[in-house]
């Protein structure tokens, strides 16, 4: 039997990965040329919105010859000899002409008639004179002592917007502005592009939306929100239809629902092969042409899936939120906003210099987001050492820059072009560069309120040292334990860079309160304890983490249970031990209690600052010293469980 032709193709699209070029020509090319939906606006509710077509000017602006200044309507003819030692004497008609007034006399040479700014000129007349340049003459008369050219204060008919010309052109953004030169041309209705509707779906059996508790081995929804917003940004009209489980029947009913009102359905989530991944399947049932691409050579955002329903676009993105959000800036964009009417978008980019090596796989557009700093000649721009799984890499970061798809790396050093989040560069004053740790936002909490832009950027020591001794950052945070001398931090300090003393911070086993096993005891007795008890389970830390020394020393070689579970940060270590995948860890006293965990101190860790001494002396540094010895700063230290130097 042969395959069913549709099944088939759908089968060779989900096979091959497309350049991301090409994807986003296919798209296009299923989906434009097509009308604009369009719609008339009352000008009071068409702020914001996307004129539909151009606006021709009904009428002239100003109407009609319009006097500019208070003063009197003349002939420039009959002043042509005025001067300051020969005044010309007017005789004045008899009329005033006020703003709205239609003028009932004419301007008949050797006379005058007073007009007031706004008012129409009278027949006869081609010029205005101020009335400061005139003196009465009698009751019905003035002395005039300059020359008035002609059209002197005069602004005439259609000067401003002439009758039949393009007043705003299709895809314009109304603002005041655009609405002021619409009202002037007396226009009540404007028609503008009908934002599109757009439906927004989440999958995922894992998925609770934010205001719900968060039962074990879920996670909120970040999907939803975020590509509704997105939409909104870009013209759509968002309508968010909750996450939906990863159950087909479920998901196709939704999918329909969603087709019948909107224009455009965007899900996220469930594009890869897995068991779950039902989306992809459930699209070739519901219009033509159907899937267009599913797999583009992008990173991250590899698993895209574009398609189009009956002439409706209908996307699958990634699940993983910043996949999600770069694949939608990328491939949606586009097409959402041409179906809004409104141009394409055009992105702020700036030059900057990537400091370190950065790899990239070879054959896939890559996206790297990166932080912005000021160097020693120009901007330079850090990349966001977070996954593609997280979500604040892409809060945190100033913008993104493209590697090609046939490099496998930018070499450090390189001149890249950066695509801005925001319109402007947000340079920051003090920059901080190193291992992170929560301390260091109650420190530097009043600059932030005094209006300095404070940006931290978490590298970890080894990487904060080399961004201070390229001079990249103002302070690099370290905790660095120097296994010789037995010191934190002082040996690993080179010339260039002081040491500024910041905090201690207790480290200490971390378990379950009511753990029988290590209540009470010392952190020695209950690790020893712990190595005979097979069924109690650890949790290491990565090599390299000052706080891995402890507890090698504290093992002496034994490799218990759990020891190659080594995550990075302390946070993990608690968050392991509190949902029982571990009983026992290393971890600091903060974090801890944070975490609601039983705690046994061991010893301390120095969290210190390597000040780069050329830098000390600019005002954000200072601030943040002066910041750093206040006692607030000590006292809200302390409060959260550290120990200020
Ligand atoms: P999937 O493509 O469904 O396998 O999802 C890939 C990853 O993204 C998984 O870790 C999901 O839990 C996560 N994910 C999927 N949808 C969302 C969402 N709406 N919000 C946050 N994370 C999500
Ligand atoms: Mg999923």
């Amino acid at each position: 039997m042969s395959m069913n032709p549709q099944l088939q193709f759908e089968q060779e699209q989900f096979l091959k990965i497309l350049p991301r070029e090409d994807a986003l020509a296919r798209f296009q090319a299923a989906l434009f040329p097509r009308a604009l939906r369009s719609e008339a606006r009352k000008l009071a509710d068409a702020l914001g919105a996307a004129l539909a077509e151009d606006v021709t000017a009904p009428v002239d602006v100003p109407p009609f010859d319009r006097s500019n200044v208070d003063g009197f309507a003349v002939r420039s003819a009959d002043l042509a000899a005025a001067g300051e030692s020969a005044s010309v004497r007017l005789a004045l008609n008899g009329e005033t002409i006020h703003c709205g007034t239609v003028p009932a006399l004419q301007v008949a040479p050797g006379t005058a008639t007073p007009i007031a700014t706004g008012g129409p000129l009278p027949r006869g007349a081609d010029a205005v004179v101020m009335v400061e340049h005139t003196q009465p003459a009698g009751s019905d008369g003035i002395d005039v002592r300059r020359a008035a050219s002609p059209g002197q204060f005069v602004s005439y008919a259609g000067s401003d917007i002439a009758r039949g010309e393009a007043l705003l052109r299709a895809g314009t953004i109304i603002g005041s502005r655009e609405i002021g030169m619409l009202a002037a041309c007396g226009l009540a209705e404007v028609t503008v592009a009908r934002k599109p509707r757009v439906a927004v779906i989440s999958t995922g059996d894992e998925l609770i939306q934010p205001g719900q508790p968060l039962p074990p081995a879920a996670i909120y929804d970040t999907n939803g929100a975020i590509v509704a917003a997105a939409i909104d940004e870009n013209g759509g009209e968002a309508t968010f239809l909750g996450a939906i489980p990863d159950d087909e029947a479920k998901l196709e009913s939704a999918m329909r629902r969603a087709l019948t009102d909107a224009d455009m359905l965007v899900l996220s989530g469930g594009t890869s092969k897995g068991a779950g991944d039902l989306s992809h399947r459930i699209i070739g049932r519901l219009g033509k042409p159907g899937i267009i691409a599913h797999g583009v050579a992008l990173k991250p955002g590899k698993p895209l899936c574009l398609a189009v329903c009956d002439g409706k676009p209908v996307v699958i993105l990634p699940g993983f939120p910043t996949s999600a959000m770069f694949t939608f800036h990328d491939m949606i964009v586009p097409v959402l906003r041409k179906m809004a009417g409104l141009p394409s978008r055009t992105d702020a980019k700036v030059s900057a210099t990537v400091p370190v090596r950065i790899a990239s796989e070879l054959g896939r557009t890559e996206f790297v987001m990166v932080s912005l700093v000021e160097g020693k000649d120009g901007l330079i721009a850090y990349p966001s050492g977070k996954g593609s799984g997280a979500i604040t890499s892409f809060a945190q970061a100033d913008g993104f820059l493209r590697i090609d798809a046939l490099a496998d790396q930018m070499p450090a050093g390189t001149e890249a072009e950066v695509t801005l989040f925001t319109p402007h560069v947000r340079v920051p004053d003090l920059v901080i560069v190193g291992s992170h740790c929560t301390g260091l936002d109650l420190v530097t909490a009043p600059l932030a309120h005094a209006g300095l832009i404070v940006r931290s950027i978490a590298v970890g020591s080894l990487g904060g040292l080399a961004a201070a001794r390229r001079g990249e950052c103002d302070l690099a945070p370290i905790h660095l334990f120097d296994d010789k001398s037995e010191t934190y931090n002082t040996p690993f300090l080179v010339e260039g860079l002081e040491l500024v003393p910041g905090w201690c911070r207790m480290q200490g086993i971390v378990f379950r309160k009511g753990d029988k096993r290590f209540e009470g005891l010392s952190a020695k007795e209950a690790v020893a304890a712990a190595l005979t008890d097979s069924a109690c389970i650890m949790v290491n830390r990565n090599q390299g983490a000052g706080t891995r020394i402890l507890i090698d020393r504290l093992l002496g070689g034994a490799r218990p249970e759990g020891y190659w579970n080594q995550p990075r940060s302390h946070n993990a270590v608690a968050a392991a031990v509190a949902q029982h995948r571990a009983d026992w860890g290393m971890s600091i006293a903060p974090v801890a209690h944070a975490s609601g965990l039983g705690f046994t101190p061991l010893a301390e860790e120095h969290y210190d600052f390597a000040l780069v001494t050329a830098r000390k002396q600019r005002p954000a540094v200072q601030a943040f010293l002066d910041a750093l010895g206040s006692d607030q700063a000590r006292a809200a230290l302390e409060r959260a469980g550290f120990r200020p130097a």
